[in-house]
């Protein structure tokens, strides 16, 4: 356990109305989050509003304390904790009307809430499994995405503006078609750059590792760059979010796969207009969720190496075509598919959604189911040779893992089951952690397609991205937070960082 006496009280900021909590509880409360990391932050502020984040961002500026937004701590990578001060955006509660179909709120509002508010006839469909609790905020930080992001796009797709407080202490609103605003000279640096950049960029269908350069120079929209920038270049405080329409009907099957080397051709088949989510169950999971005993699922998924849960839903109008075609896949492989429509197809959604707490309830004793590879994603194409290369590497560190995730958009989520009882179990999640940064690097791929890069991921990150684009990353962060203020650590390394500190055998607060 850490201990909360290490370091001096920090005085109160000046101007500051919100609450400025130091004490022992209130920091031991702030050191862990969603992943399995435990640092003792210097305070914890919770701004009442705007300005009293503008207030904050000057004193950390003027006494040299870095700050760490925070939205619902759900992120896994350990970018929502740090020995900093961390900036609870909890207050951001505001819900504006739904005008046309576009609706702003504050940047603490969960996205469950943003879906509720969207209506009958609406929808945010950029929902992660953890949109219950975790923010909006938090929700562009990462360039979240979920299940339907695979018709859908992440949530870079649906925002539509941001007000933003700078590193440098200026409210901004940030628009679709708004430009770069103060970065235009930074813009036409990363365009001389681009050519080389753009052609080491990996073939991924989604990513939220790194700046998102290309997007940045593509929009020319300064909000593309806080998209996914984890709270490294500014702290959202509002967002206006487009909602699509929601559709009158969704049909989900549940396609047996004979063997996780089949996934990328079954995937591959299976593609069509009204394909709104491909998601895929390992074998392992398969095994340990009870579904090949239960009486439902039994007959249908035993002897497959893996299930793929496929949602189509009509918003193109081509449902029953889309519903033949999965007929026909199973026809091709010979396996029984179960399906469901309406209010069925939750339950089918079911066996997909509790899988974090399936594997936690059946993580073994002095084991536990830490996520530190959990978000690879590769070219679709490249989804076996993934998951062949992730079973040796955890065979040879003698490590059991449950696999599921995102299969068409080759976005895998690993849990592996670390042994915290043996004296060198760090050295075990640093070995895997090493080797799959290799594995993925070679396949072309990012250490995140959804989660960010935290604390753990970003020493790897000259692992994945090319000496030239580091580099540009670098200018970004320089450019936007010239003090380093904001978050440091996350996306651009700092020197020395080490990818496991503040690893604990706890594990994730889940
Ligand atoms: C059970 C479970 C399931 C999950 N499923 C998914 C999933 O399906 N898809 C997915 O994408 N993710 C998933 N996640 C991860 C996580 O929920 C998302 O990344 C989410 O977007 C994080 O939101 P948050 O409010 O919890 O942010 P936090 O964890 O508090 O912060 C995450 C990052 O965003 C930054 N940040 C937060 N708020 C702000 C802000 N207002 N301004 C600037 N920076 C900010 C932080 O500094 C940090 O770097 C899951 C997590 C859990 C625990």
């Amino acid at each position: 356990m850490l201990s909360a006496r290490s370091r001096a009280t920090l005085p109160r900021p000046d101007h500051f109305r919100g609450d400025f909590l130091t004490s022992a509880v209130a920091r031991r409360g702030a050191s862990r989050a969603s992943g399995p990391f435990e640092m003792l932050p210097l305070a914890v502020a919770r701004p009442w509003d705007t300005e009293d984040v503008v207030s904050l961002v000057r004193w950390a500026t003027a006494a040299g304390h870095a700050l760490v937004p925070r939205g619902a701590g759900t992120g896994m990578p350990g970018g929502n904790v740090g020995p900093h001060v961390i900036l609870e955006v909890g207050a951001f509660q505001d819900i504006g009307e739904v005008r046309g179909d576009t609706v702003t709120v504050g940047s603490g509002v969960t996205g469950a809430t943003v879906d509720e508010v969207a209506g009958n006839a609406l929808t945010l469909p950029a929902l992660p499994s953890s949109a219950l609790r975790c923010t909006i905020g938090g929700m562009v930080a990462n360039n979240a995405a979920g299940a339907r992001s695979y018709g859908y796009g992440s949530i870079r797709a649906w925002v539509e503006a941001a007000e933003v407080v700078t590193a440098e202490g200026r409210v901004m609103w940030l628009e679709r078609g708004g430009g770069p605003g103060p970065w235009r000279r930074l813009l036409a640096e990363l365009r001389s750059g681009w050519a080389r950049a753009e052609a080491t960029w990996p073939a991924v269908r989604k990513n939220s590792s790194g700046y998102a350069l290309g997007h940045f120079l593509d929009t020319t929209d300064a909000l593309d760059l806080i998209v996914g920038s984890e709270g490294t270049l500014g702290v959202v405080t509002r967002v206006r979010l487009r909602l699509a329409p929601r559709p009158d009907s969704r049909h989900v099957s549940l396609v047996p796969v004979p063997s996780q080397e089949a996934l990328p051709g079954v995937v591959a088949s299976l593609s069509g207009p009204g394909v709104a989510a491909c998601e895929f169950l390992g074998e392992r999971y398969l095994a340990l969720s009870g579904l090949l005993d239960h009486p439902t699922y039994a007959d249908a998924l035993r002897g497959g190496g893996a299930a793929v849960l496929l949602e189509v839903d009509d918003r193109h109008g081509t449902l029953e075509t889309d519903v033949a075609r999965v007929r026909d896949v199973a026809t091709q492989l010979g396996v029984r598919v179960l399906s469901a429509s309406g209010g069925e197809a939750a339950r089918l959604w079911q066996i997909r959604h509790v899988a974090s707490p399936v594997i936690a309830a059946r993580t073994p004793p002095g084991h536990v189911s830490m996520q530190f590879v959990e978000d690879s994603v590769v070219p679709p194409h490249a989804l076996a040779r993934y998951l062949r290369g992730l079973e040796n590497i955890l065979f040879e560190e003698e490590t059991d893992a449950v696999m599921f995730g995102h299969a068409g958009d080759g976005n895998v989520h690993v849990n592996p089951m670390i042994d915290v009882r043996h004296p060198k179990w760090k050295e075990c999640v640093g070995r895997i952690l090493h080797r799959t940064a290799v594995l993925v690097s070679g396949l072309g791929g990012t250490l995140s397609g959804e989660h960010g890069d935290g604390r753990i991921r970003t020493p790897l990150n000259p692992m994945i991205w090319e000496p030239e684009v580091m580099q540009m990353f670098k200018t970004v962060k320089a450019t936007l937070d010239p003090s380093g203020i904001l978050n440091p650590g996350v996306i651009v390394p700092v020197k020395g960082q080490d990818p496991l500190a503040g690893l604990t055998a706890l594990g994730g607060l889940g």
